[in-house]
């Protein structure tokens, strides 16, 4: 393979990753009464993240001709079996705040390998792109885990307290 046909790839593979954000940040914020603070953050990643669907797919666009909904729709299943997953859990928020960390991991490390990908095969656009959305990524990884303790005590309190809802 080319190194375009890789990049291409990479780049398609950051569009499924951000469908599969938004689906789980809007079944996570749908869900949340509890929490304000963690809610209202997570809405304003939900624009972000909207965004950058549009950032990758003018990527895309440059690179692609054809145009795949392949990947696209099994990140959304993903996306969907995770959520359930969340919502089974006691302690939703606390697992919530968590897993939405770790995927801000996982969307740093991507963009991280595209940044590179992009300036090997002289895409300047798409490097400007990348790093703009990876800022993005970094400040709700921050803010998640700078909360986490905050959300944490919470629940926690909430918890112990006869019939107040905890979990979400
Ligand atoms: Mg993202
Ligand atoms: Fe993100």
């Amino acid at each position: 393979m080319t190194y375009e046909e890789h990049y291409l790839d990479w780049v398609r593979d950051a569009y499924a990753m951000e469908k599969q954000a938004e689906s789980i940040l809007e079944k996570m914020a749908g869900r949340l009464e509890h929490y304000p603070d963690l809610k209202a953050r997570i809405q304003q990643h939900i624009a972000e993240t909207q965004q950058q669907q549009n950032m990758v797919q003018s990527v895309i666009d440059r690179y692609d001709t054809s145009s795949s909904v392949v990947k696209d729709t099994l990140g959304k299943l993903a996306a969907q079996g995770q959520a359930i997953a969340g919502m089974m859990a006691e302690d939703e928020v606390v697992k919530g705040a968590m897993s939405g960390y770790v995927f801000e991991q996982l969307e740093i490390a991507s963009y991280t390998s595209l940044i590179a990908a992009a300036e090997l095969i002289g895409d300047e656009e798409g490097a400007r792109i990348f790093t703009a959305i990876r800022e993005q990524e970094v400040a709700m990884a921050e803010w998640l885990i700078t909360h986490l303790p905050a959300v944490t005590e919470q629940f926690l309190v909430r918890s112990a307290a006869p019939g107040v809802e905890a979990k979400k």
